[in-house]
């Protein structure tokens, strides 16, 4: 095991990589942050701030000598940069795991050999592979396999033309086509394992986007409970399955019909578990430290049924937005990750609700969201 004050080495200065930061400092840990960025949410905080290139090998050399162990958090930090790591330290998630997380091909391919259900779909790598598509697959969704996030790098369409020439916009670069699947709700695991093997899930988070972008998440979800233990079954399968060390997070569809699809995951914490900061025993981060560290796993129980809502660029439009609308509620808790530039769809923030039922807390950060969002009339 690895203790404090360990120095401890994050790929990514992100938000979620400012917030491990603040579990890790809580903890007694020490951090160095690689990002390029010099102003980047978590070097801001960290320790050390390394500011070079992901690949840069004097960088990763440094990382590799001073840290006790290296993660990351998000998941198009290079994998060859994982693996070189692993070769002089210890990295967890391993580059073999990030691999197949970074490449929906490659994760659909994993999710249906687990035996996990996914929307009907085709690997598209060539104009060819579009005409030969059954046709039941529209009205889908054409997603690029590598590099998307929040609804980028995907296209809606109606039927193999519109397919082709979204094909073609996208730069004609390997793709899967999905049926597009009316939804119930979407909903999420976040799970962690430990290098001893041992699994545990958080509660499953129900999720709600608005163009592409988490916008609300739900806790505990509104779903019928066994679907939901399916759904932390799946991704502790998914988990055991890749050999994982760390905190995984598998976003699912429920179908109209009541059926459970394993939708896509992310091999770090998730935007939807950040709720756990305020409603778990322990968070999702220090279970990236705990995992990271070699730690028996914290307890995962939800303390308070809760609402979290995502704080995006839009928030700034009209300058400051009216915190104090959030903060009459005294179960609000208000999150900024310190970014200095407010763009739309750019994540600035979150708060979240707590309450004495999911739909009182529901009801509760509505309110406090519609006075920030005034432009939004949803
Ligand atoms: P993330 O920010 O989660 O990484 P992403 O850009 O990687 O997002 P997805 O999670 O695949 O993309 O899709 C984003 C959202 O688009 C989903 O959460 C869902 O609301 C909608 N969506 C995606 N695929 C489908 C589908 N096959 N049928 C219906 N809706 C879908
Ligand atoms: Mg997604």
């Amino acid at each position: 095991m690895i203790f404090p004050d360990a120095m401890l080495g994050m790929l990514g200065g992100g938000q979620l990589g400012r917030m491990f930061t603040l579990a890790a400092h809580s903890m007694g840990y020490r951090v160095t942050v690689l990002d390029p960025d010099p102003l980047s949410p978590a070097g801001a905080i960290a320790d050390v701030h390394l500011k070079a290139a992901y690949q840069d090998v004097e960088a990763l050399q440094q990382l590799a000598d001073s840290c006790a162990a290296v993660t990351t958090e998000f998941e198009n930090v290079p994998a060859e940069s994982l693996r070189w790591l692993a070769n002089h330290c210890t990295v967890r998630p391993g580059g073999d795991a990030v691999a197949v997380a970074q490449d929906r091909i490659r994760e659909k391919a994993f999710f249906r050999a687990a035996g996990l259900g996914v929307a009907p779909y085709a690997v598209i790598e060539s104009d060819d592979d579009l005409v030969h598509a059954p046709k039941t697959l529209f009205p889908g969704i054409l997603k690029r396999a590598r590099f998307g996030y929040d609804g980028k790098g995907q296209a809606r369409v109606a039927d193999v033309e519109e397919a082709r020439k979204a094909f073609k916009a996208m730069g004609a670069e390997s793709c899967v086509l999905e049926q597009r699947i009316e939804l119930q709700c979407e909903i999420s695991a976040v799970v962690a394992r430990g290098a001893d093997g041992l699994g545990r899930s958080f509660p499953v988070a129900e999720n709600r986007h608005r163009d592409g972008i988490l916008d609300v998440s739900i806790v505990p979800a509104r779903v019928p409970g066994d679907l939901a233990k399916l759904a932390e079954e799946w991704a502790l399968r998914v988990a055991a399955r890749l050999e994982y060390c760390g905190v995984l997070a598998v976003e699912f569809f429920v179908t109209r019909d009541g059926q459970l699809l394993a939708n896509e995951m992310a091999p770090r914490p998730h935007n939807s578990g950040h709720y756990t900061i305020d409603a778990c025993a322990t968070s999702q981060f220090e279970q990236q430290v705990r995992t990271l560290c070699g730690l028996p796993l914290g307890d995962t129980r939800l303390l308070s049924p809760v609402v979290m809502v995502n704080l995006l660029g839009e928030a700034w439009q009209h300058g400051q937005p009216q915190w104090e609308r959030v903060f009459l509620a005294p179960e609000a808790k208000l999150h900024l990750y310190g970014k200095h530039e407010a763009r739309a769809g750019r994540k600035m923030g979150h708060f979240t609700m707590l309450g004495a039922g999911a739909d009182a807390a529901l009801q509760k950060a509505l309110i406090a969201r519609s006075a920030l969002y005034p432009d939004w009339n949803d």
